[in-house]
């Protein structure tokens, strides 16, 4: 959730969370600053190759550290490790920035309701302490699953902070390739993330149709909730409009096996309140998946800033039967 919920100006979170799994992973109760440094820094050098790190109306000072990492980045790049100035500076501002607004979640005073790290230490030999919630989670298998979500979620903020599609992204939200289960942006149609990885953090883990735990073994498919053939079904409402069911808002990823014997039936009750669930959590998160949602009841004739209308639009969509 610290990931995926909350605002983001510039990319920094994305980059620490990388760099917290990676040093966590090697079950070290603790690493010095200067060593979490050096991937933390490396991450955001690599991604600015690709695209912006900072939103087109975010401001930006001499001393921002994205303008220290992209003086610093082809050098830095070429090395193969980041340049003194580079490292010094991402030592400098980790503990005053990144790190102290990590666990902050939307809404005032919200939080993740653990801490992944501590900062202690002299300022020219800090250390972080990493927490046994953060080596627990770095260990387990879920570990990949997160690695998916974080770079989803990198990617769809970067893409939103690109010229021209980036406004097109938090204006229109997303489109889906079914083809290819890619996430795109309605102007170019270019692939932004995969929709397992940018949703199935909203679900929280578990397999839509079972509500069993999906795992790193298990193959999955993305399911549609209502499956597609019922679009010829649905019925027009009295405004004459019919949900797209190939979009966001009916699309869960789900156990391969679970969606195979799944057939074209209509959801279940779990199913249905599962789904309304998940779709109530990407409305938390910031644009431009939350916006895509909030088109999606729009355009459905339902209210896209009342809570609890995922329920009630899920509802309207099955009385369409
Ligand atoms: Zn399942």
């Amino acid at each position: 959730m610290a990931v995926l919920v909350g605002a983001n100006t510039r990319t920094y979170k994305f980059a620490l969370g990388a760099a917290l799994l990676d040093a966590a992973a090697e079950g070290q109760p603790d690493i010095l600053l200067r060593d979490l440094a050096v991937p933390y820094a490396m991450g955001l050098v690599r991604h600015l190759g690709q695209a912006p790190q900072v939103s087109q109306n975010g401001e930006r000072g001499e001393k921002d550290f994205l303008s220290v990492a992209e003086r610093e980045a082809a050098e830095s790049l070429r090395l193969g490790s980041p340049t003194e100035e580079l490292l010094a500076a991402a030592i400098q501002s980790m503990p005053e920035m990144v790190m102290r607004k990590f666990h902050n979640l939307r809404g005032e005073g919200a939080g993740v309701p653990h801490r992944f790290y501590e900062v202690t230490g002299r300022s020219h030999e800090r250390v972080v302490l990493l927490s046994r919630e953060l080596r627990d989670i770095a260990q387990s298998e879920q570990a990949a699953t997160l690695r998916g979500e974080l770079s989803a979620r990198w990617s769809i903020v970067e893409t939103s902070f690109a010229a021209g599609i980036g406004q097109s992204l938090i204006r229109e939200g997303v489109a889906v390739d079914m083809t290819t289960l890619q996430i795109t942006d309605r102007q170019r149609r270019r692939s932004v993330a995969g929709v397992t990885d940018a949703v199935i953090g909203f679900q929280h883990g578990p397999c839509l149709i079972c509500a069993e735990l999906i795992t790193p073994e298990d193959t999955i498919a993305v399911d549609h909730v209502f499956p597609y053939s019922f679009m010829r079904l649905l019925r027009l409402d009295e405004q004459g409009t019919t949900p797209d069911l190939d979009a966001i808002w009916n699309l869960a990823p789900t156990h391969a096996r679970c969606n195979g014997q799944k057939s074209n039936r209509p959801p279940t009750p779990g199913e249905m309140t599962r789904l309304a669930q998940r779709n109530e959590a990407i409305m938390q998160s910031p644009v431009p998946l939350r916006k895509t949602l909030e088109l999606t009841l729009k355009d459905n004739k339902h209210s896209s800033s009342r809570p609890g209308e995922w329920p009630r639009f899920i509802q309207h969509v099955r009385d369409l039967l």
